[in-house]
């Protein structure tokens, strides 16, 4: 039997359509690329390019990757891999501060861990948008000289005031008509540090009556006196994200530029910026086009840095890599899977509307993915004992366990059978309700990979707990013996030997927040954090289980899903994260 699966071909959306039609039409047929982003006259010097199409993935250095950015990672990169295109990692670093170092390397962690990388034919097409900031100022003193830029002193109150509104037109700044000579002079200035910070901004010649305020003259340089992580105290100005990002994908020779859609009215401001360093000579056509998709919300966490931040700061969580949130490094630890977030993003799509996810969704993903891939043992999350009383005492004898149900090649293994066991509490009941066929006096169960039991008795302690339960063992229903089936059992339970397992440290994780939509109508998000969103238990696992190596990801039988914690896992002492449960506990 092969495991092997047809490859499923990823789901057609409304981006896919654009890039076959534009594939169709050729227009990437004189596009060239130097082997490094540049400008027109740069990439002149290089061929025709062999990517046929270039996508990118643009994260700011200012936080840990969360599941949202996975969908746009998957995407883009996805998209590059279907389309025999490329995808570059470009960090956007062109706001000075919050950025740092240790972003990036966690961002490139992530994204390597996905399975993707930004190696393509002995090119490394990772890039650092800081790296442009000479382009940048050549092309505003280019827009300057063309008439398409100037000097504005007013101040942010007056600015603001005369941006105008949805229905009313916006008022022309009284240094809008300075000569192009005054306006590179001044322009000049704030770059040598002539001026606070503050005190004036560049901005874009465009409309102040345009029905999209966007197009109303936005500012595309400010002076901020800010050391910077990659260019230090070089620079006292620094373009603004609007003006910024259009150069980057140009610079780079981007085909499609995908975000998300709050970016759809900067759309305009985009070709316009683009054009008009094309007219220039600057850059050269095709030029690089916009298009957004519908970011990801799903449902029980929060997508947004700020609260992300404020989760770990204040400490509501261990770290930014706890397993309860939905950073990509805390869903590592967690356990979740590269494969699951493929699989999820192809799932929920791209669509133009916003939406919310239901977390289950991406749940079903680790599910199955896990399923195929997981290896399963035996833990007793909840142990009490179970004494087989006809079985000799100091004996113990082999058991046979298959290490993957829908993987025989992957064989048994070894598990030990003794007189003292531990079984789950929840499968004894001293008065059965009813259709309850586990253990109760005088019922039979089987043993899982052993004997058929019949239950006997049961022990307490003063507070009328449960602590042993009594049974004696059938000899000759072994699994896997001829006849081992004569005797037929309804009840099925999973159990370890006590004189051979490892009790560890295991914890529970559920969801963050109790609320769907947390801090939605007028609550503050942290006022929806579900107060036992993590356990911590002492189960007893099957032996092999203490040399499990970090990270590696197990199904308990009958529990769920569960990894070994690659940060606090010791040699010989592995602790155990549950990183989903076989079923959905919550939607019932
Ligand atoms: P902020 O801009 O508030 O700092 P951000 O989440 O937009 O945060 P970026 O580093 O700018 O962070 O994001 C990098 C890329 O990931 C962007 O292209 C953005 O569109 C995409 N992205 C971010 N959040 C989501 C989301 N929830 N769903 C899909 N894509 C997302
Ligand atoms: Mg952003």
């Amino acid at each position: 039997m092969s495991s092997e699966k047809t490859p499923v071909p990823p789901a057609s959306n409304f981006i896919r359509g654009i890039i076959d039609r534009d594939l169709a039409e050729n227009k990437f047929a004189n596009k060239h690329w130097a082997g490094s982003p540049g400008d027109a006259a740069h990439q002149a010097t290089g061929p025709v390019d062999t990517a046929k199409i270039r996508t990118r993935f643009p994260p700011e250095p200012n936080g840990y990757l969360h599941i949202g950015h996975a969908k746009s990672i998957c995407l883009n990169f996805g998209l590059a891999r279907d389309y025999g295109g490329i995808c570059h990692l470009r960090f956007d670093d062109t706001n000075p501060e919050k950025e740092s170092q240790e972003y990036v390397d966690s961002i490139t962690e992530m994204v390597h861990w996905l399975d993707f990388g930004w190696e393509n034919n002995g090119e490394s097409n990772l890039y650092f948008a800081s790296d442009y900031f000479d382009f940048m100022y050549a092309a505003a003193e280019s827009l300057i000289e063309h008439g398409h830029a100037y000097v504005d002193q007013q101040t942010a109150d007056e600015m603001r005031a005369n941006r105008g509104t949805l229905t009313e037109a916006g008022k022309d700044s009284p240094y809008r008509n300075l000569s192009v000579a005054e306006n590179l002079a001044i322009f000049r200035g704030m770059r040598d540090g002539k001026h606070p910070d503050g005190s004036m901004v560049l901005r874009a010649k465009i409309d102040m009556a345009s029905p999209n305020i966007n197009m109303r003259d936005p500012a595309i340089y400010r002076i901020r006196r800010a050391h910077h992580h990659n260019t230090g105290d070089k620079w006292c100005i620094y373009p603004m994200y609007t003006f910024a990002h259009p150069i980057e994908d140009a610079l780079e020779t981007i085909t499609h530029s995908i975000c998300t859609l709050e970016f759809e009215d900067q759309r305009p401001f985009y070709d316009w910026l683009l054009e008009r360093l094309a007219e220039a000579s600057l850059l050269a056509h095709p030029l690089p086009h916009q298009y957004e998709f519908a970011r990801l919300n799903l449902t029980y966490v929060v997508l947004s840095k700020r609260k992300l931040i404020q989760l770990v700061e204040e400490k509501h969580v261990s770290g930014w890599d706890d397993p309860r949130l939905p950073t990509l490094a805390g869903a590592r630890r967690r356990g979740y899977t590269p494969e699951g977030f493929r699989l999820f993003a192809d799932r929920i799509g791209v669509s133009k509307a916003d939406s919310w996810i239901e977390y289950t969704i991406l749940e079903d993903c680790m599910r199955e993915t896990l399923n195929e891939a997981a290896e399963r043992r035996i833990a007793v999350l909840d142990p009490i004992k179970l004494v087989i009383d006809n079985y000799p005492a100091g004996q113990s004898e082999d058991c046979f366990a298959p290490n993957h149900p829908l993987k025989p090649e992957l064989g048994k293994r070894t598990i030990q059978l003794s007189k003292e066991l531990w079984i789950e509490r929840e499968d004894f009941m001293e008065e059965p309700s009813k259709g309850y066929f586990r253990l109760f006096p005088g019922n039979m169960v089987r043993l899982r990979y052993g004997y058929v039991v019949k239950c006997l008795s049961c022990e307490k302690d003063a507070a009328g707990n449960v602590t042993v339960v009594h049974c004696e063992y059938l000899p000759d229903t072994k699994s896997g013996t001829p006849g081992s089936d004569s005797v037929k059992v309804k009840g099925n339970i999973h159990w370890v030997s006590a004189a051979h397992a490892y009790a560890a440290e295991v914890r529970l994780y559920d969801r963050l927040f109790k609320e769907a939509n947390p801090g939605s109508g007028d609550r503050d998000f942290l006022d929806d954090i579900n107060p036992n969103s993590a356990q911590t238990i002492t189960a007893q696992l099957e032996l092999s289980l203490q040399d499990a190596k970090p990270a590696e990801t197990f199904q308990f039988e009958r529990h769920g899903y569960f990894v070994a914690d690659r940060k606090d896992s010791t040699a010989g002492k592995t602790v155990f994260n549950r990183t989903v449960t076989l079923r959905d506990a919550w939607q019932k």
